[in-house]
């Protein structure tokens, strides 16, 4: 039901027999109001049943929606990621509040604090590998398997009558500083279809770096900074990667492998923090994962003194958002640094073409941005930025390692730009049935 093969609002209706189940109900990132839920035309009254695979927007950002059109409807997830939806979505809520106000997009707010509760208050928060059943009356089992990622993130296998689906949502087979990598089903659980991920199917190479290779680069660039007495702004996702860097450079300042200065955490990034902190059992056996009071507030950076006296003195800041949007944490302190040639801002992922990250990677000096929606422009002195490849997605060498293991009847292609999906299509080999779904019409999958 969501935008078919690109990294839009990811939802998927699977029917068996009369029964509905809906995998994950997302909003589109890059599209605005009624455009960035899922259709949710193909359904014929209310499905048994959402399952959340993890709480990124892109997976869950539309589940208030949906369980208000369908207040019949039964939502899982697993324990952890029904915390994280919790502070995800009331955060939506408050941005679509402040878009309807800026920008005049009538549609928004498309679900409002109160709904949010509901969802929360009416979803079932589950562990890992711990089978259920969706409803009384239903013979749906489903299981919820680590699947790397993000705290809480989930693979979700659904035995149906006579058909058995696994979803891996988004995975990462490498270990991260905090998480471990995926696991699979159990080999016994005769998969007839696979639905992977293929967000990583178009980038060559993507097996040269990896977590440990980026984080001495890292070290590197870090260093540089510190030494010429400059800030380094590290842009990132609330979710995920800002707890992972945090403990990454604490690390690096214990190991004496970069200066000893303070360590900045911005507002929603220090909110899941503390969730991570909750559910610090379900971080591999090894993390060390510190308490979040080691690292400083930002403080109220919309205020200029406040942003300046932050970027007087030798620091790092960890600030979302990770792509730089206007208006954002890391957009209102990185106009500061852009004045600078001291500074550095070290993005650390996927940065989309239209996105302001992207064009101050790529701008000349004397370049001029906006920060701010509707500021003034500020003109780039700084040429110190650069990027990271801190994914929390399997390159595509591991996704086609994960299909071939699996051993699945059909494959079905998703969450991946056109190429991305396509390259994973085309590489793909075995004796499986591939299929990449189109929005517009059902795809039958045989057992
Ligand atoms: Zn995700
Ligand atoms: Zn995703």
């Amino acid at each position: 039901m969501g935008s078919g093969s690109e990294i839009g609002a990811n939802s998927y209706l699977i029917t068996c027999g009369s029964e509905q189940i809906v995998l994950d109900c997302g909003l589109h990132p890059k599209l605005e109001g009624r455009a960035a839920l899922p259709d949710l035309a193909p359904l014929r009254g209310d499905p048994a049943a959402v399952i959340v695979s993890h709480a990124h927007v892109d997976h869950c950002g539309a589940v208030p929606y949906l369980l208000k059109q369908c207040p019949a409807t039964a939502c899982y997830a697993t324990q952890a990621t029904l915390n994280l939806m919790d502070r995800m979505l009331h955060n939506s809520v408050a941005v679509m509040g402040t878009l309807s106000l800026e920008r005049g997009i009538s549609d928004y707010p498309l679900y409002r604090h109160g709904d949010v509760e509901s969802v929360i208050r009416r979803a079932y928060g589950l562990s890992y590998h711990k089978e259920f059943a969706l409803d009384w009356d239903s013979e749906t089992r489903a299981t919820f398997i680590p699947s790397g990622h993000v705290l809480g993130a989930a693979g979700i296998l659904l035995r149906m009558p006579g058909h058995t689906l696994y979803y891996t949502s988004d995975i990462s087979l490498a270990d991260q500083e905090l998480l471990g990598g995926m696991e699979f089903p159990d080999e016994s659980a005769g998969i007839d279809t696979l639905v992977v991920e293929s967000t990583r199917g178009a980038q060559e190479g993507g097996h040269l770096y990896n977590f440990q290779s980026e984080v001495e680069r890292l070290v590197v660039a870090i260093n540089g900074v510190l030494d010429a007495d400059g800030v380094v702004l590290i842009p990132s996702f609330a979710l995920g990667r800002t707890q992972e860097l945090l403990n990454v450079i604490a690390r690096l300042i214990e190991e004496e492998r970069i200066p000893d200065v303070p360590v900045y955490a911005s507002g929603l990034g220090r909110a899941v923090y503390e969730i991570y902190a909750k559910h610090a059992r379900l971080l591999k056996p090894d993390a060390v994962f510190r308490p979040l009071h080691t690292f400083k507030r930002i403080g109220d950076v919309w205020e200029r003194q406040v942003r300046r006296d932050l970027v007087r003195q030798r620091s790092i800041i960890v600030a979302t958002s990770g792509m730089m949007v206007e208006s954002t944490p890391s957009a209102v302190i990185a106009q500061e640094l852009v004045r600078d040639t001291r500074h550095g801002i070290f993005f650390a992922g996927y940065l989309d073409p239209d996105t302001l990250g992207y064009k101050l990677v790529n701008c000349a000096q004397g370049d001029a941005f906006a920060f701010e929606y509707m500021g003034r422009k500020v003109e780039v002195v700084l040429q110190n930025m650069q990027r990271f490849h801190f994914s929390a997605h399997a390159h595509r060498d591991d996704l086609l390692r994960v299909v071939q293991r699996i051993r699945p009847k059909n494959v079905v292609f998703v969450h991946g730009d056109d190429d991305a999906v396509a390259w994973m299509h085309d590489n793909c080999h075995g004796d499986f049935t591939k299929h990449i779904p189109d929005p517009d019409a059902d795809l039958v999958l045989e057992a």
